[in-house]
C-alpha cells in the first residue's frame, strides 16, 4: 500500500497548489475575466481542479482506512487463532485456562503497535510530502548566496557596460537578447528603442541585476554586477518598470516604501517632479489618499506617476525608465520631461520608449531588433538611418 499512498498524497499536494493558483489568478484578474467573458471557462477549470482534488483526497482516505482496517482485522484474526489453538491445547492438557487467557492478552498487546504503525505510515507520507515541497523552496537559488562577499561601494559614477551579453529566460530555448555589447559613460543620456518583444525590458532587468546574463557580463563602473550587493546597487538606481505595481496603503507609503529614511522634503520634491502632487493636492486626504489593493483605486497614469516618484526620491546616480510616460497626457509628459532634463543633467539616464517625444531627453539611441543590437549611435544619425530604411529591422513578428 505504501507506494500507492505516497503517490496519492503527492498528487493531492500538487492539485491543491494548482487549485489555489487558479483561484488567485482569477481573483486578481476579475475585471479582465468579466470583460473577455471567461467566467465559464475559469469556473470549469476551478470545478475540474476541485473535483480532481476531491478524487485523490478520497483515494488517500480509502487507502488509509483500508490499511487501518486491515491491521485491526489481522489483530482480531490473531486473537481468534490463539483462542482456537489454545482450546485444542487445553483439551490435550498441554495448557491451563489461565495460560490461554495470558496468551490472548499478550498477543493482543503484541499486535497493538502494528495498527499504530499503519497509521504512522500515513502520517509519514503526508509529512514527507510537506517537507519535500519546503526543501524545494529552500533549495532554490538566492540572489544573495550565503557567505558570498560583495564589493562595497560608497558611490556609483553611473557607467554601464554590456560585454557580449546573451540571456534566455528560464525554460525558454530562444534567447531574449543575444550578444549585446555597448558602453554608457557616466552622465550619458541614452534611449533604447525597438519593436515589441525586441528585448528592451530584458536589458533593463539585466542592468538592475534582476536576472544574470547566460553569457557575457554586465558591468557597472567597470565592476561585474554579480560582485555588487544587489540591494546596494539598486539603492543607486532609480527604476521605473514597465508594469507598475503598487501596494495596499497610502500614496505616501507607496512612494517611500523602499526608502524609509527619506525626509518629507524629499517626498514633496519627488511628488512635485513626478506629477503626483497634481492629483493628490486636489484630494482632501492629500498624500494620505489610499491607493487600494495593487493600486486599483488610482488611474493608470496616476500609478505611473507614483512609480516615477519612487525612482526620483533618493536622487540616484542612474535612472532607468521603461516607458515612463505611456499612460500620461501630453502636458504631464512635458512637465515630467522638463524635470527629468534638469534632474539628469549629470546623471546617467537610460530610457526605453516607443514615443518619439521622449527622445528629446537623450543624445544617443540604441536600436534593438529580435534581441540583437542593430544600431548604436548619436540620436540624429540613428534617426536618419531609420528614416531612410538603412537599418536592418525585421518586419512585425
Ligand atoms: P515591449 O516593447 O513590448 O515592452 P520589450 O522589448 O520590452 O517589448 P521584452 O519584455 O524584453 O521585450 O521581451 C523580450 C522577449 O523575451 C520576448 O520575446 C518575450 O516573449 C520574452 N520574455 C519576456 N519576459 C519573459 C519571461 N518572464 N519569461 C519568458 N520569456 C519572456
Ligand atoms: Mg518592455
Amino acid at each position: 500500500m505504501q507506494r500507492r499512498l505516497a503517490q496519492a498524497v503527492d498528487e493531492t499536494y500538487r492539485s491543491s497548489a494548482q487549485k489555489n493558483a487558479t483561484l488567485i489568478e482569477t481573483l486578481t484578474a476579475l475585471e479582465t475575466v468579466k470583460l473577455i467573458g471567461a467566467e465559464g471557462r475559469l469556473q470549469r477549470l476551478w470545478e475540474k481542479s476541485v473535483g480532481h482534488l476531491a478524487q485523490w483526497g478520497q483515494r488517500v482516505r480509502l487507502l488509509t482506512s483500508t490499511t487501518t482496517a486491515g491491521a485491526t482485522t489481522i489483530q482480531s484474526v490473531a486473537s481468534v487463532i490463539v483462542v482456537i489453538w489454545g482450546v485444542y491445547e487445553i483439551a490435550a492438557r498441554d495448557l491451563t485456562m489461565g495460560g490461554l487467557i495470558a496468551c490472548v492478552m499478550l498477543s493482543a498487546r503484541a499486535m497493538a503497535p502494528m495498527a499504530q504503525v499503519a497509521g504512522l505510515m500515513v502520517n509519514y507520507h503526508q509529512t514527507k510530502a510537506s517537507l519535500d515541497s519546503l526543501d524545494g523552496i529552500v533549495a532554490k537559488s538566492q540572489e544573495r548566496e550565503q557567505d558570498k562577499p560583495f564589493v562595497q561601494r560608497a558611490e556609483i559614477q553611473g557607467a554601464i557596460a554590456f560585454d557580449r551579453v546573451s540571456f534566455s529566460y528560464p525554460d525558454e530555448k530562444l534567447k531574449a537578447v543575444e550578444n549585446i555589447s555597448f558602453r554608457i559613460a557616466p552622465g550619458e543620456h541614452v534611449a533604447i528603442i525597438g519593436r515589441i518583444g525586441s528585448g528592451k525590458s530584458t536589458l533593463q532587468k539585466l542592468m538592475t541585476g534582476l536576472y544574470q546574463p547566460t553569457d557575457g557580463a554586465v558591468l557597472i563602473d567597470g565592476v561585474d554586477l554579480s560582485q555588487i550587493d544587489p540591494a546596494e546597487l539598486r539603492s543607486h538606481m532609480g527604476c521605473v518598470p514597465q508594469d507598475v505595481t503598487l501596494f495596499f496603503g497610502s500614496v505616501r507609503d507607496n512612494i517611500v516604501f523602499g526608502n524609509p529614511l527619506a525626509t518629507d522634503a524629499d517626498l514633496l520634491r519627488a511628488a512635485e517632479q513626478s506629477g503626483v502632487s497634481e492629483f493628490v493636492n486636489a484630494h482632501p486626504q492629500g498624500l494620505d489618499r489610499q491607493v487600494g489593493e495593487r493600486g486599483s483605486a488610482l488611474s493608470g497614469g496616476q500609478r505611473q506617476s507614483i512609480a516615477i516618484a519612487r525612482a526620483l526620491l533618493s536622487d540616484p546616480a542612474i535612472y532607468i525608465l521603461d516607458e515612463p510616460s505611456t499612460a500620461m497626457d501630453n502636458s504631464t509628459e512635458e512637465r515630467l520631461k522638463r524635470h527629468l532634463a534638469k534632474l539628469c543633467e549629470d546623471k546617467t539616464l537610460v530610457v526605453v520608449t516607443h514615443k518619439t517625444s521622449l527622445l528629446t531627453l537623450v543624445d544617443r539611441i540604441i536600436v534593438l531588433d529580435q534581441g540583437r543590437l542593430v544600431a548604436d549611435g548619436p540620436k540624429d544619425a540613428v534617426l536618419e538611418a531609420l528614416k531612410k530604411g538603412q537599418l536592418r529591422v525585421s518586419p512585425a513578428h
